[in-house]
């Protein structure tokens, strides 16, 4: 059984505590290696490790902070085949997906952050007898709190831009997916990453992660996971004015109108709603469909769905894998059960699932279609993260947009129509970060990446996030 360890200080360490966690394989519901189960002792050694690291980390040219990056995003292709098969077996997602997705976009988080870095600028306001300009420096010792969802892609997505602008880090993956972040750390050392410029600590959300918010040498806590989290975060960090980067979680509606493309629509409705096992912040989980195209939609729809095979992930014919914890499993299904007790149908699905063979013990539930619910209940209000979809008619415009905006969250939206003027009308009053028409989940790493009302604060990507690591500083000469 593999032991994970702790990155302080470019040293692989145990716990100070000496105690270790669980680390199951979603699929078969075996424990196959332990996390450590660090405490506030384990984040205070590695602030002093990212402190000792920054003096020489931020003078360092950002040429050479890119080479090393860089280093990093070739390491990370180079092995791909390992840290994907790692991502799977931790994680429960199918094989061919942590190949095709996650590991590729980790490197590319490197690559994109490595090579942004070297365009970066700073801006000059020039005016009679004087000339401002305005300095960006790195914040110091920073924070990264990262989700089980899509484990090393949030988790570099937050370490790349971080580390590029100078600053050194402490991080946290979610104990429940950590190896692949265990494997990030080997890879930075062999890159060349000076030590202390990134410490990995792994262990339970409440400690490690509250210790990190508590840290008063943590200036910026950048996190990505559930809203409740979020509010516990902010609690403790806001009054100690930490800069704070918050990606919480969605509902997202996807809005098909009759005069969509409708076989597009149906296929690509049915992968937002289930890739990665609906474990996606961007998955859209409430459909609203334009009544009169609602049976044959619901129809090429669930043909879609049913192709979506449920199993081993490791089989390259499974299109859906396991849920990653018996805790999802459990909250899942009763997510379901409260669609039924609500009065709703289930069209698909609707059962756990225990597959032959090796993964007769895995955590796996069938993609669900429900419908009959209407856009107030709580299974089109509240966040499943599961595959788990709801189908709701709409009459008018004015109706849909009026159920799409009725949640408390708003991270992305997907609009189906072939009607240009409509299309740019409903995005504008969408009460959403990201809006994607006739598409789902196209990310363009420069765009402004977030959500609106419960679903965060601030955004990542592009120079964004590249602003979001830097303290801007003004500077007035006399001329
Ligand atoms: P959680 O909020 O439970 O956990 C996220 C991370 O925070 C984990 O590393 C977790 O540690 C840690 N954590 C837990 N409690 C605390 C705490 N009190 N203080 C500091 N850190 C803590 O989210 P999940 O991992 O369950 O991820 C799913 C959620 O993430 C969904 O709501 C989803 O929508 C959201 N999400 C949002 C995205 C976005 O970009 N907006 C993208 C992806 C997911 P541990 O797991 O070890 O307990």
């Amino acid at each position: 059984m593999q032991t994970i360890l702790n990155f302080i200080g470019g040293e692989f360490l145990p716990p100070q505590s000496g105690n270790y966690l669980n680390n199951y394989e979603p699929a078969t519901g075996n424990i196959y290696s332990k996390v450590p189960d660090s405490d506030e002792r384990d984040v205070a050694l590695a602030v002093v490790a990212a402190k000792n690291a920054f003096p020489a980390w931020s003078a360092t040219s950002i040429e050479v902070r890119s080479e090393i990056m860089l280093r990093i995003a070739a390491l990370i292709t180079e092995r791909l085949e390992q840290l994907a098969l790692a991502e799977t077996i931790d994680q429960g997602k199918p094989l061919w997906l942590s190949k095709s997705m996650d590991i590729p976009r980790a490197a590319q988080n490197f690559h994109f952050f490595g090579t942004e870095i070297l365009h970066f600028a700073s801006e000059a306001h020039p005016t009679t007898g004087y000339l401002n300009y305005t300095l960006r420096s790195p914040i110091g010792v920073v924070g990264c709190i990262s989700p089980w969802n899509l484990p090393l892609y949030l988790f570099t997505w937050k370490i790349a831009p971080a580390i590029a602008t100078g600053n050194c880090v402490v991080a946290k993956p979610s104990e429940l997916t950590p190896m692949t972040a265990f494997l990030l750390a080997a890879i930075c050392k062999e890159a060349g990453l000076p030590a202390g410029v990134l410490n990995i600590v792994h262990g339970l959300g409440h400690e490690v992660g509250t210790a990190m918010s508590e840290h008063r040498d943590i200036h910026a806590i950048s996190f990505t996971g559930g809203t409740n989290t979020g509010q516990k975060i902010a609690k403790i960090a806001a009054p100690m004015f930490k800069k704070l980067s918050l990606e919480l979680g969605g509902k997202n509606p996807n809005i098909v109108f009759a005069d969509c493309n409708l076989s597009d629509a149906a296929l690509t409705s049915a992968r937002a709603a289930f890739t990665n096992q609906g474990e996606i912040c961007l998955c859209g989980s409430r459909i609203f469909i334009e009544r009169s195209i609602y049976s044959e939609f619901k129809e090429k729809f669930i043909e879609n769905v049913r192709k979506f095979t449920v199993g081993d992930p490791l089989d390259p014919a499974t299109r859906q894998g396991a849920l990653v914890s018996l805790a999802h499993l459990d909250k899942v299904l009763s997510y379901i059960q409260i669609a039924k007790d609500e009065g709703g149908t289930i069209a698909l699905g609707g059962n756990q699932i225990n597959p032959e063979g090796r993964c007769a013990n895995g955590w796996f539930v069938e993609p669900t279609v429900i419908e009959g619910l209407g856009a107030d209940c709580r299974i089109n209000q509240e966040e499943i993260f599961g595959p788990v979809v709801s189908l709701v008619p709409f009459d008018t415009e004015e109706e849909a947009l009026s159920m799409a905006n009725s949640t408390p969250y708003g991270l992305a939206a997907v609009v189906w129509t072939e009607n240009l003027s409509k299309a740019h009308r409903v995005a504008a009053k969408l009460e959403s970060g990201i809006v994607w028409i006739n598409c789902w989940m196209v990310r363009d790493l420069r765009t402004p990446f977030g959500g609106v009302k419960h679903s965060g604060v601030g955004r990542e990507g592009g120079f964004e996030a590249l602003k979001f690591f830097t303290e801007p500083k003004n500077v007035c000469v006399k001329m």
